[in-house]
């Protein structure tokens, strides 16, 4: 999954981008609001998380805009301690949830966690469940059969993002362009060899190729 990071405070964005690429998330991390503008709404987001208090654009017009344009990424935005009134403004103005600063990065992971799963029409369960498999995110590993799989950390990104577009065709470029940031080489050989990886832990029947389209993830049911 690739979250859009928009926060103007330098050390907090650095700490919430070492956090959440631990998460598995790829991070693009942006401090002006005319930038978030353009790149939230040009870039294929999974999520975005929205300082209110920003420099060029204030994070409510951002937003604001963005909704207007007809954006549909959840957005989590970060608001000032105590201001009732930000918090408010800021859920009128289309925010799916809220976090008041200062925060702890575990309710940050969780309430994304959350909103991903929402978003996709999944319920917040412990864990996210497709296709037989139930992946823990916390601990990035997957159980199968009762059997627990350890995953190295591109296979769990990959898996996630899977998981959570069960029965729809994904081509390599669509899945390139949600599990790396904007700064990272996209190597299609690369994310084949996870693929095949994640076949010969998880079984081959559970990610199927379409020539010529992409792969289709728990298209059998088990
Ligand atoms: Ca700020």
């Amino acid at each position: 999954m690739r979250l859009l990071l928009v926060e103007d405070h330098v050390p907090l964005a650095d700490e919430l981008m070492a956090g959440l690429n631990r998460q598995g998330y790829a991070v693009d991390w942006l401090a002006d609001g005319r930038d978030a503008l353009h790149q939230g709404s040009t870039e294929p987001y999974d999520l975005i998380i929205l300082d209110l208090g920003l420099p060029g654009v204030p994070g409510l017009d951002v937003l604001a805009q963005w909704r207007a344009a007809g954006l549909a990424t959840p957005v989590l935005i970060l608001t000032a301690r105590g201001s009732w009134a930000e918090r408010i403004e800021g859920l009128k103005a289309g925010a799916d949830d809220y976090l008041t600063k200062p925060f702890h990065p575990e309710e940050l992971h969780l309430r994304i966690q959350a909103l991903l799963r929402r978003s996709h029409g999944q319920a917040n369960q412990p864990t996210l469940k497709a296709a037989g498999l139930h992946l823990d995110e916390g601990r990035q590993c997957v159980t199968r059969d009762g059997a627990e799989v350890q995953l190295t950390a591109a296979e769990f990104r990959l898996l996630r993002y899977f998981m959570l577009h069960p029965e729809q065709i994904l081509s390599k470029s669509h899945l390139a362009e949600h599990l790396y940031d904007g700064e990272t080489e996209r190597d299609s050989n690369v994310l084949e060899v996870h693929v095949n990886h994640l076949r010969r832990k998880l079984g081959k029947s559970v990610i199927e190729t379409r020539r010529g389209q992409g792969y289709l993830f728990g298209g059998q049911a088990r």
